[in-house]
C-alpha cells in the first residue's frame, strides 16, 4: 500500500532517545517532514508552534503524560493521533482512545508497522474531508447522523463524537443492520487491512456505546457488529 506523503508533518512525541530518533529517520525516510519533542510541556507547545497534520505519541512522558498531552492538543485543534503504549494494557488503551488518540501500537513495535498505521491514519482524513461533501443523512428510529456536518442526535440531543466514533458509526449506518465484521471495519475506518486493529475497534464501539446507548450497536460473537435498525431501545 502506498505511503501518502504529500508534505505532512509529523509530530513525533516521545523521551526515550533511541525510539525517538529511530521513528524519526524512518518517517523523514518515509518522506515526511518531522518535528521532535521529548516531553509533555514541549509536546504542546511544538503542536502550536508547527501545527502536525499527525502526532505519535508516547503515553510515559516526563512533565506531564501522553493522555494529558492528546487532551490538550484535542481540545485545540483535532488531528489523528498514534499513540505508543509500553504495556498491552485494556486500561491504558482505553485511556488513549477515550481521550482521543485514533489508534496504538504496543512497544515493542515494527517500524513499517507504524509507517503503515501513520500513512492510513492520514489517508483516512482526506477520505473524511471527501465523505462530508456528499450530503447523507441516516435516519434510524431516534438515531440520526449527519455525514455532511458529522453530527449525531439521540432522540433530538445531539451526542458528541470524536471523529474516530463519527467515523465508525458511519460506517454500521451506511449498512443499518447488516452485520460488518471487525476486520472490515478496521480496513474501512482505519484505511489498513489488518488482523491487529481488532481491538482497536472493540475498544471504540465501547466509546461508542457508552455514548448512543449500548443497545444501538449489536455484537455478533466471533463475527462482528451490526447497527440496530427501528424505534427507540
Ligand atoms: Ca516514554
Amino acid at each position: 500500500m502506498p505511503v501518502n506523503a504529500a508534505g505532512a508533518r509529523i509530530l513525533v512525541v516521545e523521551d526515550e532517545p533511541v525510539i525517538n530518533q529511530a521513528v524519526t529517520d524512518r518517517l523523514r525516510g518515509s518522506g515526511y517532514e518531522v518535528v521532535q519533542a521529548w516531553d509533555g510541556p514541549e509536546a504542546v507547545e511544538q503542536f502550536t508552534d508547527t501545527a502536525p497534520d499527525l502526532v505519535v505519541l508516547d503515553v510515559m512522558l516526563p512533565g506531564f503524560d501522553g493522555h494529558e498531552v492528546c487532551r490538550r492538543i484535542q481540545a485545540a485543534r483535532p488531528v489523528p493521533v498514534l499513540m505508543l503504549t509500553a504495556r498491552d494494557d485494556e486500561a491504558d488503551i482505553l485511556v488513549g482512545l477515550g481521550v482521543g488518540a485514533d489508534d496504538y501500537l504496543t512497544k515493542p513495535f515494527r517500524m513499517r508497522e507504524l509507517v503503515a498505521r501513520v500513512g492510513a491514519l492520514l489517508r483516512r482524513v482526506e477520505r473524511a474531508a471527501e465523505l462530508a461533501t456528499r450530503t447523507t443523512t441516516a435516519d434510524l428510529g431516534d438515531l440520526r447522523v449527519d455525514s455532511a456536518s458529522r453530527r449525531v442526535w439521540v432522540a433530538d440531543a445531539e451526542v458528541h463524537l470524536t471523529p474516530t466514533e463519527f467515523d465508525l458509526l458511519a460506517c454500521l449506518a451506511a449498512s443499518p443492520g447488516v452485520v460488518l465484521t471487525r476486520e472490515n471495519l478496521y480496513a474501512e475506518v482505519w484505511g489498513w487491512p489488518g488482523a491487529s486493529g481488532t481491538r482497536t475497534v472493540d475498544s471504540h464501539v465501547k466509546a461508542l456505546r457508552a455514548k448512543i446507548g449500548a443497545e444501538r450497536v449489536r455484537t455478533v460473537h466471533g463475527v462482528g457488529y451490526a447497527l440496530e435498525t427501528g424505534g427507540a431501545a
